[in-house]
């Protein structure tokens, strides 16, 4: 062995000792396989143990993903102060796994998932409160697309839009209640739903439009123009003796509008 070099086992090739991982397992320090392979078996390692049981390969990524996230030095919009109640992500996935009615749920939401291959059917931790953290008991089992982005929890209002008039409001407990309740009623695809606060009226066919937004959210909108304001002003003056109508002025305003948002006053 060349000094300061060492043998890959599986690419057989000589490399500095910084190309290979540290290990507490070997005399040296240092794996057995240089950083390149050592990837590459665990990727296929990973692709393996996946095909033997999908559920528990989904929960164990999913765990380690909001592990990271409940970690104090994770500060991103959402998850700043999401707390977990676990050490490692191990801990968290095994005590998941180990809970007879959580993993029942999360296998059958997994085997929906393996069978549609769609990203939107794969099975998700929700945190029921979304002011608690991550533990057991506030913990569910939810598809992807009931839980996605920021605050599905989140309450929300759906205004319908008939014939250009509002015709109707809804009140969800949930954006996923939401747009679970419009996909049923309006057929309209969940993509197109996850306008949210976007202040667009999103077309559901049949002169049927509807507008989402969340409770206390703020509207997002890019700056750009989507709809146009048309105010339609006429001056009337009339003939006191005759009474008659006679209109003298008729003028129009038009103004562009990034966004709708529906204010209760
Ligand atoms: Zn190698």
């Amino acid at each position: 062995m060349k000094k300061n070099r060492k043998k890959c086992s599986k690419c057989k090739q000589y490399y500095s000792l910084e190309k290979f991982n540290n290990s507490s397992q070997t005399k040296d320090g240092k794996g057995g396989y240089c950083k390149e392979c050592s990837a590459a078996y665990q990727k296929e390692s990973r692709k393996r143990k996946y095909q033997v049981n999908p559920a528990l390969e989904l929960l164990k990524k999913s765990c380690e993903a909001a592990f990271r996230r409940s970690q104090p030095e994770y500060v991103k919009d959402g998850y700043a102060h999401v707390t977990c109640c676990y050490m490692s992500a191990k801990e968290f996935w095994s005590d998941l796994w180990n809970d007879d009615n959580f993993r029942e749920s999360w296998i059958k939401q997994s085997m929906i998932f393996v069978n549609s291959g769609i990203y939107k059917d794969r099975p998700t931790l929700d945190r029921i409160d979304s002011k608690k953290g991550y533990e057991k008991v506030n913990l569910q089992v939810l598809p992807y697309w009931k839980n996605v982005t920021d605050g599905a929890s989140r309450e929300c209002e759906v205004y319908v839009i008939k014939d250009l008039r509002l015709n109707d409001k809804m009140n969800y407990s949930r954006i996923g209640e939401a747009k679970e309740d419009l996909i049923r009623r309006y057929h309209i695809p969940i993509n197109v739903l996850n306008q949210v606060d976007h202040g667009s009226v999103i077309d559901a066919g049949n002169g049927i439009g509807v507008l989402i937004q969340t409770i206390k959210g703020e509207p997002k909108t890019d700056g750009g123009c989507k709809y146009r304001m048309v105010w339609n002003l006429s001056k009337t003056i009339f003939d006191i003796k005759t009474d008659e109508e006679i209109i003298i002025e008729k003028t129009q305003l038009q103004l562009g509008v990034s966004g709708i948002q529906i204010k209760k006053s």
